[in-house]
């Protein structure tokens, strides 16, 4: 069984004693840098001159200043941008206002997985990464609650990190629900892993073959809408609280007879083989250097499907049954958000 760290194991005391640097005011950085603020530690958020956050973050009660003037004030940094910016701003502007004795830390191991940043020896490199989306790590605490975390030390200078690590996590709520530990290689290659095969790429790509199906065999697209996306996450609440058990106990027999004949049909063996395929290729670095091409080069492909799978008639469908239900609190992705 994998270790886990909880609030008795872990010493709020020092972080509080630390200058703590967010870098990043967005899903997880107002969440760190509140939770920390709130959590009695000394934090102060780094953007960059431009950054439409800065405004949100004064509001909010927290100092701000240049990336670079952050991290020279700081003894830990925390870089919470987007994983493709993380390189550029770490050279620009962290990078030299790195010295002995401070802690580098992230949410996600790419940067360091994939080498793209290489810091300093002398430095402790650590990473706190809360397996849920930046408004849930605000919201669960607030509500005295947390969400479960990762951590993980790529490099050790002081000898201290992983207690630096816990304690960081302490402060964010995480060891409220559960804390444990991985390393960077493990957290980057797993959580990439997952969302591609399963959470989002496996996830959409059924969602949208069932749709279709339905669809081109002349069915009602809204039927289809509903039996293959909404009710989905009826199935999912169940998988949560009770795993696939608890799932096939709740839906009929029919459905779970159906389960076991024709699951395995769709995701049969060569299914299977291209999910070992995805791994390695994530493993190998493959994945980490198309993307970073990707992003160097414009994001043509990216944007262009963006825009092509925002207007497939599932969504166009989906927003008309879900201005009916306001219950569900729909959401509406403009262009440019
Ligand atoms: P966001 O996309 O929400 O970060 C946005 C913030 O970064 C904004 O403050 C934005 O500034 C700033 N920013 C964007 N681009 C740049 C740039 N080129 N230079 C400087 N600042 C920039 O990031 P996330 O919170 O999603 O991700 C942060 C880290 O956390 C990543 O490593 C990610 O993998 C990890 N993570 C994210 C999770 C999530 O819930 N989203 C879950 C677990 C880990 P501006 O205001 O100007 O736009
Ligand atoms: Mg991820
Ligand atoms: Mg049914």
């Amino acid at each position: 069984m994998a270790k886990i760290y909880y609030d008795k194991d872990a010493d709020l005391g020092i972080i509080r004693k630390k200058k703590v640097a967010i870098v990043g005011y967005g899903s997880q950085g107002h969440a760190h840098a509140l939770n920390l603020k709130d959590s009695g530690v000394d934090v102060r958020v780094g953007l960059h001159s431009s950054s439409k956050s800065i405004a949100k973050a004064k509001a909010a009660g927290l100092e701000v200043s240049p990336v670079a003037e952050a991290s020279a004030w700081a003894d830990v940094i925390m870089v919470l941008i987007p994983d493709t910016s993380q390189a550029k701003i770490y050279n620009e502007a962290i990078a030299s206002n790195l010295s002995a004795g401070k802690t580098l830390m992230f949410a996600h191991g790419f940067n360091i997985r994939f080498k793209t940043i290489e810091p300093r020896a002398d430095v402790d490199v650590s990473m706190v990464a809360p397996k849920g989306p930046g408004h849930r790590v605000r919201e669960t605490f607030e509500a005295n609650g947390g969400v479960p975390a990762l951590i993980a030390v790529h490099q050790n200078a002081s000898g201290k990190a992983k207690e630096l690590a816990l304690s960081y996590a302490a402060g964010l709520g995480a060891t409220r629900a559960g804390v444990l530990e991985t390393t960077f290689a493990e957290e980057t290659e797993t959580d990439l892993f997952g969302e591609q095969a399963v959470l989002c790429g496996g996830a959409s790509e059924l969602v949208k073959a069932g749709f279709q199906t339905l669809v081109d065999a002349g069915y009602q697209p809204e039927i289809a809408y509903f039996e293959c996306l909404h009710e989905l996450k009826l199935i999912v609440d169940l998988m949560y609280r009770g795993g696939l058990n608890y799932m096939r106990y709740s839906v009929s027999d029919t459905a779970e007879y159906g389960d076991y004949v024709s699951g395995p049909r769709v995701i049969n063996p060569e299914t299977r083989a291209t999910m070992k395929k995805i791994l390695a290729e994530i493993q190998d670095g493959t994945f980490a250097k198309n993307w970073i091409e990707e992003n160097a080069t414009g994001r043509k492909s990216f944007e262009g499907t963006r825009q092509k799978e925002r207007d497939q008639k599932l969504e166009v469908v989906g927003a008309e049954l879900r201005s009916m239900m306001p219950f569900l609190d729909p959401v509406t992705i403009k262009p440019g958000d």
